[in-house]
């Protein structure tokens, strides 16, 4: 007989959908007060498929939510100095509130340097190093959106993270790192595991809380997951298919995310709501700043 799956899912969807209309509800509002409504810059470079789809979407979600996009898309041989140029221009322009830098922007440009042409009160995709020390310091700022999204299910499905052992698998700038800092801040016990990790299956079986941040289809086996424990799957692996075992590991997990459905939608979720808080921090607006890391504010339960 095969093993019933006993872990209750983390509707990512609902959730987003949620912050989602939330955000669209608060620019309704700064649009009708300020008679300007949020606009959200985005740049790419080259014409690679896969980001060129990823900008599309974010715009046409955007557009759903009220939120302006203005799109900047330069050719595949941009040096680094002009897209800084570009950067830096947007960084400046008061009718811009957010910047969105999608990335990878090809091996021949410095990315964090160009990253840190944002200005950090538009870096509503938490990418520069002053939203990462924020992050870190447990300041108000602007989070990475998927490590975002992950504190926002966590929260959503009441999981008490104070002196859980949260380990996180993946030290990437963007998902990784910023996931630890943000679980750290809930105070977690945050355990780093990444590629030169040894014995990996030992750590995963010691935590309460397994985020798989590594695009490595079910590298985390479900055998290893410590019974009760909360599963959250970042991982997206071509034919939909997660970090996770989800098979095995949904029959011993109490909470799990689904792929797709869970982390998935938040991080566009997060996108939108801080570039809604963006607009109304730059437009002067006391519209309340969507939940930071240490903020609570009382958000829809997902039960
Ligand atoms: P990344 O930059 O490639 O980083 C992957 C991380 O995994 C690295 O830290 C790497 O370690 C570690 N790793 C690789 N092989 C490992 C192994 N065998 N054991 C333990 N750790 C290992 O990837 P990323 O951008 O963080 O993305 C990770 C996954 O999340 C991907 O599937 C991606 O598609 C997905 N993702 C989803 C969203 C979303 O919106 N849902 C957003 C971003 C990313 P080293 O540092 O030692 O190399």
């Amino acid at each position: 007989m095969s093993a019933v799956q006993t872990a209750r899912l983390m509707d990512g969807t609902g959730l987003a959908g949620r912050i989602i209309e939330e955000a669209a509800a608060k620019a309704a509002e700064i649009a009708r007060s300020t008679g300007s409504s949020p606009c959200l810059a985005t740049v790419l470079v080259g014409e690679d498929p896969a980001s060129v789809t990823y900008v599309r979407m974010k715009q046409a979600r955007c557009a759903k939510a009220g939120i302006r996009s203005r799109h900047i898309g330069l050719p595949a041989t941009t040096t680094t100095a002009e897209l800084i140029d570009t950067l830096a221009g947007l960084s400046a322009d008061p009718d811009v509130h957010g910047i969105l830098l999608q990335h990878p922007c090809g091996p021949h440009i410095d990315e964090r340097a160009a990253f840190e042409a944002i200005a950090p009160e538009k870096d509503v995709d938490g990418v520069t190093m002053h939203s990462f020390a924020a992050m870190s310091f447990a300041l108000q700022g602007f989070v990475s959106c998927t490590p975002g999204g992950i504190m926002r299910l966590l929260k959503a499905y009441d999981v008490d993270l104070a002196g859980k052992h949260a380990v996180v698998v993946g030290r990437s700038a963007i998902l990784g790192k910023p996931a630890g800092m943000l679980l750290l801040a809930e105070n977690a016990t945050v355990t780093y595991c990444h590629s030169r990790t040894a014995d990996l299956s030992a750590f995963v079986r010691e935590a309460d809380v397994v985020v798989a941040a590594v695009g490595r289809p079910r590298l985390i086996r479900g055998e290893d997951i410590k019974p009760g424990a909360v599963v959250i799957d970042a991982g997206y692996n071509p034919g939909n298919v997660g970090d996770v075992d989800f098979d095995t590991a949904s029959t011993r997990a109490r909470l799990i995310t689904p792929v797709p459905g869970g982390v998935g939608p938040m991080t566009i979720a997060v996108l939108l709501a801080q570039t809604v808080d963006a607009a109304a921090n730059q437009l002067g607006r006391s519209t309340p700043v969507s939940e930071g890391h240490s903020v609570h504010d009382g958000e829809q339960r997902a039960e």
